[in-house]
């Protein structure tokens, strides 16, 4: 695919690459992603797997170098990574300085201040007010624990803090039973607050905060993980009812069932690690045409699958679809290199 026929075909081009599964997966972890911050480190792992897996198997088959830019892409991000932690660690030391706890209250000037901790079931957000080098509000904007932490445990802990005027250490949210992610993320909030009202309070860089962000997110919480557990279901069935549409040409073959009947009649049952047919089914499912062709030679075209399969299906009915469907893949990609050099 050239450039210039991106311009004149976008959308043909956009369709095209979205019968590509890499793409469509990489397309999933971006909306995924925008849409759960806090899932981008588990995201990116997996994503990047999932590609490694199947472009180093593209590159056996095919020769295609796409492996290779994703190890360079795994490059970039590890140096980005090591330079964001060092920036990090920097700052971090400087901060110690500048702490508003206990006496570092006397730094923090009057005010009322946002700040984010990170609860157990998601971001929690306070507002503190300061007046004359005490805390003398906090409220609550965002509190996602209510249904596990009750809002009068915060409540005391709260009026602990205005009492003093001050965050004091030890703070031991360990009291209180079942809720000490709850308690740690309301205390990270007022101290993320109390920060914002420290003149010059060390910050991190701007490369630092957009890298992490973008690339890493925060830790997970357990709605997170709930919404990719769900999503990945969502994708997993997504998937398997579009491959029938996605792959034209193969037929009443795509559909299986995967009871394994055809294989218990196939004088063959199993060559090169292949069930048959129901293995050759499953390739034709994942688009392996070339596979499928491959392993052809070996069914003796009996017919004892099509007697035992509940829909139908037989080696040699799949093994046709798969023949049909490589060479219309390879007209079309003739036809397209044809275009893109006119
Ligand atoms: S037709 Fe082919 S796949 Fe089906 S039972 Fe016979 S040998 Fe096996
Ligand atoms: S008998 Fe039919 S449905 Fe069952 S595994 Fe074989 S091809 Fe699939």
């Amino acid at each position: 695919m050239t450039l210039s026929r991106l311009f004149r075909d976008p959308v043909g081009v956009l369709s095209e690459a979205l019968m590509t599964r890499g793409v469509r997966l990489i397309l999933y972890a971006i909306l995924t992603a925008a849409l759960f911050p806090s899932s981008r480190f588990i995201l990116l792992i997996s994503l990047m797997m999932v590609l490694a897996f199947l472009w180093t198997s593209n590159y056996r088959r095919s020769g295609s170098p796409k492996v290779f830019y994703l190890a360079g892409f795994l490059g970039i991000l590890v140096v980005g990574y090591v330079f964001a932690s060092l920036d990090v660690r920097r700052a971090d030391e400087l901060r110690l300085s500048k702490s508003p706890w206990g006496s570092g209250i006397l730094l923090v000037q009057n005010g009322v201040y946002t700040g984010e901790g990170q609860g157990y079931r998601g971001p929690i957000v306070v507002q503190v007010e300061v007046r004359n080098h005490r805390i003398v509000g906090i409220k609550t904007l965002e509190y996602p624990d209510l249904i596990s932490v009750q809002d009068n445990q915060l409540a005391a802990f709260k009026r602990d803090i205005l009492l003093k005027g001050k965050l004091e250490r030890p703070i031991q949210p360990q009291m209180f039973r079942g809720a000490t992610q709850t308690l740690t993320g309301y205390v990270n909030a007022i101290d993320t607050a109390l920060s914002r009202g420290i003149p010059e309070f060390p910050q991190y860089s701007m490369f630092s905060t957009v890298f992490l962000n973008a690339f890493l997110g925060k830790t997970p919480d357990r709605v997170t993980l709930n919404a990719l557990a769900i999503l990945f279901a969502a994708f997993m069935v997504f998937e398997y009812a579009l491959q029938s549409m996605l792959v034209p040409g193969t037929g009443r073959s795509i559909n299986c069932y995967n009871c394994a009947s055809c294989v218990g009649a196939c004088p063959i049952k199993e060559v090169e690690g292949v069930q048959m047919p129901m293995g050759l089914i499953l390739l034709t499912r994942l688009g392996d045409y070339d596979r499928v062709m491959e392993l052809s030679k070996y069914c003796v075209g009996c017919g004892r699958c099509a007697a035992k399969c509940p829909i139908g299906n037989s080696g040699p009915l799949v093994i046709s679809a798969a023949f049909q469907a490589a060479r219309k893949q390879k007209r079309e990609k003739l036809l397209t290199e044809k275009g893109d050099a006119a």
